[in-house]
């Protein structure tokens, strides 16, 4: 009798990952920091040579000469409202922010006043800014907690800034920077394109530019070096068309694609 030989069966068309693929997919991360990797996309191909340490030295210097005495664009009044504008900054523009806070932070500059006004009327304050709804309540929650846990005051930790409703590392790392004098960096959208398109600290993750930016940066420039980076990267080291021929430093950027 012939031998009857089957074709082996195809395999489905979906794919399936196997327990090594899916090990080396991304993990899931928090929505700012797949923004910040949008706008930074072209920084994969930065160069790889790491800047040296006078190399550093000589940018910061730059911006130290340029700006002494860098600010901060959230309007705040204490080192409460600073916290609360903060929180209310995720994903909107400092200006935004400031038209709203303006009003509100004269008649509540403390965490019991912004309790007295009630998450209602601090909802009408603040209404011009995305996600007001749930900020307002991230404002409230905050406040108990402070007088709860932190006799009104804003601690001067980062994992107990963090512990608040609504505040991050960021927002802790811009308290503790800007209300303190902590040297901490914190990365927004703008830290985070500027740390990678410069080759100055490439990261995947905001954490791993922040921790890369730390290592690099010299002690004595750490107190404005999150602003410098900041308006480097708001007004210079634009998103989509940066202003290289102005950029005080693009002799020493690592980005191919500079224009200068
Ligand atoms: S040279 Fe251009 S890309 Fe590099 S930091 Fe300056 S503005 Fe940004």
């Amino acid at each position: 009798m012939p031998k009857i030989t089957r074709k082996p069966l195809r395999k489905p068309a979906t794919k399936l990952l196997t327990k090594a693929a899916a090990a080396k997919r991304p993990a899931a991360e928090p929505s700012g920091a797949r923004a910040a990797k949008k706008s930074v996309k072209a920084s994969s191909k930065a160069s790889t040579k790491p800047w040296t340490a006078a190399e550093v030295y000589e940018a910061f210097s730059r911006f130290r000469n340029a700006n002494p005495e860098p600010k901060g664009e959230l309007e705040h009044l204490n080192p409460y409202t600073l916290l609360v504008a903060v929180v209310l900054s995720a994903q909107a523009t400092d200006a935004g922010v400031n038209r709203a806070t303006r009003a509100l932070f004269q008649v509540a500059d403390t965490p019991r006043k912004m309790l007295a006004l009630g998450e209602n009327r601090v909802r009408d304050y603040i209404k011009t800014i995305g996600l007001y709804r749930n900020k307002a309540r991230n404002v409230i929650a905050l406040s108990e907690k402070l007088i709860a846990d932190f006799g009104s005051e804003v601690p001067r930790t980062r994992a107990e800034i963090e512990s608040l409703p609504g505040a991050g590392r960021k927002t802790a790392n811009v308290v503790l920077n800007m209300a303190f004098g902590e040297h901490t960096m914190a990365v927004d959208t703008h830290v985070f394109r500027v740390g990678n398109r410069t080759g100055l600290a490439p990261g995947k993750t905001p954490l791993e530019v922040e921790l890369g930016l730390e290592r690099v940066i010299p002690a004595e420039f750490m107190l404005h070096a999150h602003h410098w980076l900041i308006l480097h990267g708001r007004y210079t080291c634009l998103a989509r068309k940066p202003r290289c021929e102005l950029c005080l430093i693009n002799d020493l950027c690592r980005w191919p694609e500079k224009t200068v």
